[in-house]
């Protein structure tokens, strides 16, 4: 497969205190991340809450001016292109959000929903948008087409809303789409279904996905690839049938070790999640920044951050896997 969209080293810190006569204070949310992603590939961010995996995916779609790094898209550096001039971008870059509630606007019909980006892109006649719409709810699974089409957002549920966001970001037919936390606001009953529908329209359009989730016993449903992050930092990256038999980082560990047993009699099994909170992304810990929690630190831990080394088609940061 061909190399879609490759990122290296990339920063995006917020300046929370303006230093006027004082050195200015940053919040260091995404702190130096690197990734490669295929045409056609689906890969997973999973971290807990504030760990930077939603800043990261607005920072590649360009929502966020990157601080440090690079964003290359189909071989073109994109990391500090003008906004106008990423109209292309945008067409071929789109995103899912986690809440669909409010992300669709409650005065326009469906219909108008999905007209307005062609509308923006000044793509077809009007008979032609007419035809990508229906075609796009057909995909989406929303049928009969006419019935959806008419609807305004609050009249459908919280899984058909969630459907015509995708709809809305498979209908420029994008190359990209992240999706950020695109189940956790919806009933677990509807949860897999929109996953499994999401893995068939990248199957059935070839179209690479970003998938963000706190929820790791999500990702087997819909990504071959999985990296995840800590306190701003990707931690561990690798085919995720090999991250999950067989995790190589402390932090990964402990996430499947959290993931609830789905056999009833070992529900209450005590689970062996390291105790304490992520740091605080202003001020984090020297070294490792998940050493405060983690089980198996080692002096240097304290002192020196790891590098990232490679093992296999896997990538580890973590003292245990250097040499120091
Ligand atoms: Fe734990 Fe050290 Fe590895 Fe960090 S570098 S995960 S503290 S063993």
């Amino acid at each position: 497969m061909a190399k879609l969209l490759e990122i290296k080293g990339l920063k995006k810190y917020f300046e929370i205190k303006k230093g006027f006569f004082s050195k200015p204070v940053f919040l260091k949310a995404v702190d130096g991340v690197s990734l490669e992603i295929k045409k056609g590939e689906a890969v997973s961010i999973v971290g807990e809450s504030g760990c930077g995996k939603t800043t990261l995916g607005k920072t590649i779609l360009r929502l966020y001016e990157p601080t440090g790094g690079k964003i290359v898209f189909e071989g073109r550096d994109i990391t500090h292109e003008e906004a106008k001039n990423l109209m292309w971008y945008r067409r071929a870059a789109s995103l899912v959000q986690q809440d669909p509630y409010g992300s669709l606007p409650s005065f326009f019909t469906i219909y108008k929903i999905l007209e307005e980006p062609l509308i923006i892109h000044k793509v077809g006649t009007k008979e032609e948008r007419r035809e990508m719409i229906y075609k796009a709810l057909e995909a989406v699974k929303l049928t009969p087409v006419d019935f959806f089409a008419s609807k305004y957002p609050h009249m459908l549920s919280g899984g058909q809303m969630q459907r015509v966001c995708l709809a809305r970001a498979i209908i420029l037919k994008p190359k990209f789409i992240v999706a950020d936390e695109p189940v956790s606001m919806l009933d677990a009953s509807v949860r897999i279904e929109i996953l499994k529908l999401m893995r068939e329209l990248q199957e059935k359009m070839g179209v690479s996905f970003i998938y963000i989730t706190h929820d790791l016993a999500t990702t087997r449903y819909f990504s071959e690839k999985l990296m995840i992050m800590y306190a701003g930092k990707a931690v561990e990256k690798g085919p995720i049938e090999k991250v999950i038999a067989d995790p190589l980082h402390p932090y990964t560990e402990a996430l499947l070790n959290a993931i609830p047993d789905p056999e009833p009699e070992n529900r209450k099994k005590i689970r062996h999640v390291p105790p304490g909170e992520p740091p605080n992304l202003v001020n984090p810990p020297p070294g490792c920044r998940f050493h405060p929690r983690c089980p198996r630190a080692m002096d240097i831990c304290r002192e020196k951050e790891p590098p990232e080394v490679k093992i296999g088609d896997r990538t580890v940061a973590c003292w245990l896997y250097s040499e120091k």
